[in-house]
């Protein structure tokens, strides 16, 4: 990917080509069985693998996090054996992308508070409403929705449906032009009078925001591992640079201001992916939630990354300010860590609660 990465940010569109090569590495069904087309990986594998992208470009992984940790885990742990077979080994194959919609225009961090409804029609339902900032939502070809069936019951009153794009009345509205990830496609998704049949109903009626809760437990790990990554590349980046440029007429690695800027990205990286890959162990282990776990690697991992992109293009100087090395760009993209999958505020809040017991 190194040699494409400013190319694809520049070009703000995801490399569809690229999917097939990260398919043959089992890139898009990194943890589903083999026997519906994923690599059977362990959620410790999926980690390293969402790593090592980010790693190089965080946008490409923050795709293939979205496509396996939110549309492909919701329909692995919920699907029915048919909604498996039609929706999940194309996706695990990588012959389909995935999209995941819960966030609308005005219901973001209190995704409760949705408008998109799924009202009963004959033996279907019928979607209306719209979803915002969705990653592949304009590329991508199943998607998972989250939508209100019942507004009375409130958060047992939702649940989730899935329908391959194609269908009727489902289309993409405006692509965000964003200020990183941006060769992961961000789109808004509308639902008008878009009608499905009664076999899209993905979990049970009334159960959606509950699972989506479950599957975010495992999402914000991979969000987690992406941040670890991408501030890895971030040192790597800093400390290849910090022993080759000279100032003073020695190598800036050589200043004790410099170490110490290193010393620390280093020793945080290390914490962040202790955290992380012990939240992903426990979901190794079946353990039933990871709601903590997951959220401190997940705000903790994406916190030191802010900082580690931050570190990186302060010791290229002016030359972390320019598009010749991979430090702005890291900078652009690092942001998005502490506000996907729910933003540092509510992990703190997902954290608290559960020391609190409320
Ligand atoms: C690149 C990108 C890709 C995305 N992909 C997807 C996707 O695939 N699917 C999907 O469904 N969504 C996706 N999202 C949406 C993302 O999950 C939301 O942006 C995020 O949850 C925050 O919601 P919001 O943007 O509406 O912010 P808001 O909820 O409006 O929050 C604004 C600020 O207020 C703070 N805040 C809100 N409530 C509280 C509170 N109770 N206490 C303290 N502070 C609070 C927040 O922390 C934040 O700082 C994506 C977003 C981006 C930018």
């Amino acid at each position: 990917m190194r040699p494409h990465v400013r190319e694809w940010d520049e070009a703000q569109g995801f490399p569809r080509a690229l999917w097939t090569k990260l398919a043959a590495l089992g890139l898009t069904g990194i943890q589903m069985a083999e026997e519906h087309g994923g690599a059977g990986m362990s959620a410790v594998g999926y980690c390293i693998c969402i790593e090592e992208l980010a790693r190089v470009d965080p946008s490409i992984s923050l795709s293939v996090a979205a496509h396996n940790g939110l549309c492909v885990s919701h329909l692995s742990m919920f699907g029915t054996p048919a909604q498996k077979a039609t929706y999940l080994v194309p996706l695990a194959k990588g012959d389909t992308i995935g999209a995941w919609g819960l966030t609308e225009a005005s219901a973001g961090s209190d995704a409760a508070a949705m408008r998109t409804t799924a009202r009963r029609d004959g033996d279907g339902w019928v979607l209306n409403g719209n979803k915002q900032f969705i990653t592949h939502g304009a590329i991508g070809d199943t998607l998972v929705v989250i939508a209100i069936t019942d507004r009375a019951a409130g958060r047992h009153g939702i649940s989730a449906f899935v329908l391959p794009r194609g269908t009727p009345g489902f289309r993409a509205g405006k692509k965000e032009d964003k200020l990183g990830m941006r060769a992961s496609d961000t789109s808004e998704v509308i639902l008008q009078d878009c009608r499905v049949p009664a076999e899209a109903l993905l979990g049970a009626e009334g159960d959606g925001f509950v699972n989506t809760l479950q599957v975010l437990d495992a999402g914000r790990i991979g969000i987690a591992a992406l941040a670890v990554g991408l501030a890895q590349g971030a040192y790597e980046a800093a400390r290849r640079y910090a022993l080759e440029r000279r100032q003073f007429g020695q190598p800036l690695a050589w200043f004790q201001a410099i170490q110490w800027k290193l010393a620390d990205m280093a020793t945080r990286i290390e914490a962040a992916r202790l955290l992380t890959y012990r939240a992903a162990w426990l979901r190794d282990q079946r353990a039933e939630r990871t709601s903590i776990e997951s959220s401190m690697a997940k705000l903790y991992s994406s916190e030191i990354a802010v900082r580690a992109a931050d570190e990186c293009v302060q010791i290229h100087g002016g030359y972390g300010f320019v598009k010749d090395y991979p430090a702005e760009k890291f900078f652009r993209d690092v942001k998005l860590c502490t506000i996907g999958e729910g933003t540092s505020e509510i992990q703190r809040l997902v954290i608290a609660r559960q020391l609190l017991g409320r």
